[in-house]
């Protein structure tokens, strides 16, 4: 029909080309943000599940994204009310009553301060057991670390979120080395094999970036909140749904009487986490931070920035990562806070009066021993 139009034939052909890269483009374009949205969880999604211990290894998340190029994460639609059962007996706050006497238990913007005698853990769990949740926790065990992971897991499955959904999220460079510990129903384990690092500090500021990077991937899908734990630790007591909020830190326990012109914040100008002398609220420690997914995912994603900006020009904040944490409580206020009981370190041997209950505790270690380079 075109035989002797060539440049009719070219045209026809060109076109041709354009349509179909046209429908292609249509069809592997990338997930809009509605979509990503609409693969969310559903509210419950392991009905009736056994208990199970599930160590799926997946690719290591290391280096799939850059800095400042993460995917966005619409807002997942986590049940944040406070309805309560009716019929509940329980005892009755009074205004001119407080629970605690002792220490401060609402910061100057008005979080809370959980401490025991704070809350009644019948409410507490009466509220946030019928919400369905399911709680993210990221912990880490490179090296010698993983002889850490045994009793953390135990004793988790005693005292941390009791009755919840607890998605545990292993990071190792071993996975053979991960223990099998009988989990409750719904919770569950999974293991992701990172490379291992040459120097204890890089393994500690890598795992801003890692969490960011897992949270994309997929505990967005998998989680209404996460809690990133150091492994070197021990439960003893309750650690239950009052740690739950927007963004939780934890009060260091060295540190919580000090003055702040002697916290040990990062006081170099050069480095993105500095924190002038006259500022500061409390000491928090990077042992424990969390909150909802989006929120954590918005501060693994601040502070991994930070951190390589730091990185680029030679400078390691005084603590890494958690140097980069506190800049971060500092102009993004956490929305509750807990106190040393959920922090303590076994170091400090005895309790003072304050502490009435130890519920989580940094082993004693000997660093010189289980750190790659010291
Ligand atoms: N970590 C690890 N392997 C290492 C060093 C650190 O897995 O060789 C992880 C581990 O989760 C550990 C956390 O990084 O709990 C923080 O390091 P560490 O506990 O040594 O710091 P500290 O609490 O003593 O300041
Ligand atoms: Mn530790």
């Amino acid at each position: 029909m075109f035989k002797g139009r060539p440049l009719m034939r070219c045209c026809l052909l060109i076109s041709g080309i354009v349509l179909l890269l046209g429908v292609l483009q249509f069809i592997f374009r990338p997930v809009p943000f509605g979509v990503i949205s609409s693969c969310f969880r559903p509210s419950n999604p392991h009905p009736g599940i056994e208990p199970v211990l599930t160590q799926q290894a997946v690719p290591s998340p290391i280096a799939t994204t850059t800095p400042g190029k993460s995917k966005k994460l619409t807002r997942r639609p986590v049940n944040q009310d406070l309805a309560f059962p009716q019929g509940l007996h329980y005892e009755q706050p009074h205004l001119l009553k407080p629970w605690r006497g002792d220490v401060l238990t609402v910061t100057s913007w008005l979080a809370p301060i959980v401490w025991e005698g704070t809350f009644d853990p019948v409410i507490i769990d009466s509220i946030y057991k019928p919400q369905n949740l399911t709680i993210a926790t990221t912990v880490f065990a490179v090296g010698k670390y993983t002889r850490f992971l045994r009793d953390f897991l135990e004793s988790a499955e005693k005292h941390y979120m009791v009755d919840f959904k607890v998605h545990y999220y292993v990071f190792t460079d071993q996975p053979t080395e991960v223990p099998s510990v009988n989990l409750a129903p719904g919770r569950e384990l999974h293991v992701i094999p990172v490379p291992k690092f040459n120097r204890w500090q890089e393994i500690s500021l890598r795992r801003m970036e890692i969490i960011q990077t897992t949270i994309e991937e997929r505990i967005h899908k998998e989680a209404d909140y996460i809690y990133c734990l150091d492994v070197d630790m021990k439960f003893h007591n309750r650690w239950g749904p009052e740690v739950l909020g927007s963004l939780v830190g934890a009060i260091h326990p060295w540190f919580y009487d000090f003055d702040r012109v002697h916290f040990t914040y990062e006081r170099r100008p050069s480095s993105k986490a500095y924190i002038p002398k006259d500022q500061g609220d409390f000491y928090y420690m990077g042992c424990v931070f969390g909150g909802l997914v989006e929120e954590v995912h918005k501060l693994t994603k601040k502070c991994r920035e930070h951190l390589e900006v730091d990185k680029s020009i030679g400078v390691e904040a005084a603590w890494q990562e958690e140097s980069h944490l506190n800049w971060y409580f500092l102009y993004n206020k956490p929305t509750k806070l807990l106190s040393p009981e959920y922090l303590w370190d076994d170091l400090k041997g005895g309790t003072p009066r304050e502490i009435r209950a130890v519920r989580f505790s940094s082993v004693i270690k000997n660093k010189a021993e289980v750190r790659e380079n010291v």
